[in-house]
């Protein structure tokens, strides 16, 4: 028996790599038979210690778990980079097999975005905050539209979400309320290398000296927080705090107080509960990040 055992456990460890849709669904409505829930992790691949962290959030939440792996070319405009994003198809497996995640969803651009298609999801309220819309006008509805599409593909019970992407976790968890779709979302708090810096798969972009420079963006975040607390005005503390990204080197889109939950702006603390956010470019490395106070 001893040979069997062996195989299942090998056969446990591997993921299933689905990459049609009768096969998703397939997958799916086995696992529900068996009586078992799911959670979905979607992801763009290149995957980083947050990734994982997401997928071990995901294992704690349902029996199951699906990662999906889908770099997805209408969040990215023209001038961006998907051409480049980084794709370590290879060494995202492995890392799934060794956290046991029991499916890969990685379909082709073909497949979830056939010839004939013509639909695109429009979203409002915290899409139209004037934060990463502003400065990516393309990207909720490209994100909406995917993630609408996993959401009815999978249909999880849970799907999990960081927080790093603060704006993109308020604007899809309203978009699954507005559109009633089944499926529980729930928030990670961001990941972060030792020195502060948000783990992201576009970090592997930067140069020593910008890396170096990086963690820049989580210091003056964590300083402005604490100086907002302390009571120090609003508009003085983020203008200070955008020089100081500026004198590292950064080119800075936009440092805000926001409202934590509608992401509108807010003239004081006690108009809170209020989130730090900030994007900022070092050389051609777009970085955002942000802090709750
Ligand atoms: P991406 O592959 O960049 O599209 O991200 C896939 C998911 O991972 C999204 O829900 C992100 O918010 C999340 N994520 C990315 N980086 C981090 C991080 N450093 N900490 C927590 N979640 C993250």
């Amino acid at each position: 028996m001893a040979p069997r055992s062996k195989s299942a456990a090998k056969n446990r460890s591997q993921p299933q790599v689905i990459r049609a849709i009768t096969p998703l669904r397939a997958w799916v409505s086995r696992t529900r038979g068996k009586g078992q829930t799911v959670a979905l992790v979607p992801t763009m691949g290149a995957l980083h210690a947050g990734h994982l962290a997401l997928v071990r959030l995901a294992q704690r939440r349902a029996d199951r778990v699906v990662v999906s792996i889908f770099v997805n070319p209408a969040q990215f405009a023209p001038n961006e980079d998907f051409g480049s994003y980084p794709r370590t198809w290879d060494a995202d497996v492995l890392a799934l097999s060794q956290l046991q995640v029991d499916a890969i969803w990685a379909p082709s651009v073909a497949t979830m975005y056939p010839d004939s298609f013509a639909t695109k999801i429009a979203p409002g309220g915290p899409a139209q905050a004037g934060l990463e819309d502003k400065f990516r006008p393309h990207f909720f509805g490209g994100v909406c539209t995917v993630v609408a599409k996993l959401l009815l593909q999978v249909t999880p019970d849970f799907t999990t979400f960081g927080e790093k992407d603060y704006q993109q976790f308020k604007v899809v968890t309203a978009m699954a309320r507005d559109l009633d779709i089944p499926t529980r979302i729930v928030g990670l708090p961001t990941i972060r290398e030792q020195d502060g810096l948000a783990m992201s798969s576009r970090n592997a972009y930067l140069s020593a000296g910008e890396r170096a420079a990086a963690p820049t963006l989580h210091r003056v975040l964590t300083e402005c927080a604490g100086r907002l607390k302390a009571g120090s005005p609003l508009a003085a503390t983020l203008g200070e705090g955008e020089a100081q990204i500026e004198s590292a080197g950064f080119a800075v889109d936009y440092l805000e107080a926001r409202h934590a939950e509608t992401l509108k702006p807010i003239q004081s603390l006690e108009e809170g509960p209020v989130r730090l956010l900030v994007a900022a470019r070092l050389g051609r490395t777009r970085l955002i990040d942000n802090i709750g106070v």
